[in-house]
């Protein structure tokens, strides 16, 4: 009996890492929404739908049929990176400049629309990890575990700081705190599908948990 779990929290709160993890230990697919709402602002900036730090909504929006977005296993990476019309943008998806747009493109109902049809068809009958904002409120509010991820908003940035270091990118804390601080504030107060936390959802604060803690806490719950 394989199960949906769904895994929604602030950004950067080690939400895909976890969930990553709980995917292979289970077997599951895993599917990273995220990089769903990056590959759409990936594909706004390629088509200059923003320009001068502007986001042209009506040009994206009348574009969304353009965009075909899907997700191919790695084997040695051991997860399934993202494709934009059948180029792979798992890194190219992952600058500041994609993040810091990514959440004023992510406010736009008609995107979100066709993300979460296709996520819901991702799901169907499948054991399945998927991580986002909305998954336990809006794609399956019917999933047997719910998880919501916190950590103080300093453990968050320094986590993705370093992880951006050590990919190559180059810029300062300040920037990255900055860009999950403001991401979390639009997130939250957009008016479609807003990040809150779920009724039935488990609260998990992972500031002082080590990943090895939090994958058995939740493997736990899920053969509960
Ligand atoms: O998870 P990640 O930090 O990659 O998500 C990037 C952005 O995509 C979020 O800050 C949010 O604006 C948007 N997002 C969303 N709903 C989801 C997943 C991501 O609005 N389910």
């Amino acid at each position: 009996n394989k199960i949906v779990i769904a895994i929604d929290g602030f950004s950067s709160t080690g939400k895909s890492t976890i969930a990553k993890r709980l995917a292979n230990q289970l077997n599951y697919i895993y599917v990273d929404t995220g990089a769903m709402y990056r590959a759409v602002t990936y594909f706004a900036l390629k088509n200059d739908f923003i320009k001068n730090k502007k986001l042209d909504s009506e040009a994206l929006i009348s574009s969304l049929e353009a965009i075909n977005i899907s997700f191919k296993f790695n084997d040695e990476l051991g997860f399934a990176e993202v494709y934009l019309n059948g180029e792979n943008i798992e890194s190219e998806i992952r600058t500041l400049e994609v993040s810091s747009y990514v959440s004023p493109v992510a406010t736009l109902s008609e995107v979100r629309r066709k993300l979460v049809e296709q996520q819901q068809l991702m799901g169907k009958g499948k054991g399945i990890v998927m991580d986002g904002r909305d998954i336990g409120t809006v794609v399956f509010p019917d999933a047997e575990l719910k998880i919501f991820m916190t950590a103080s908003a300093e453990t968050r940035a320094k986590r993705r700081f370093k992880e951006l270091l050590e990919r190559g990118h180059n810029l300062s804390y300040d920037e990255v705190l900055e860009n999950v601080t403001t991401r979390d504030r639009i997130d939250s107060t957009r008016e479609d599908s807003p990040l809150v936390i779920a009724d039935d959802a488990i609260e998990i604060d992972n500031s002082d948990l080590t990943i090895e803690e939090q994958v058995e806490t939740i493997l736990k719950l899920v053969n509960k």
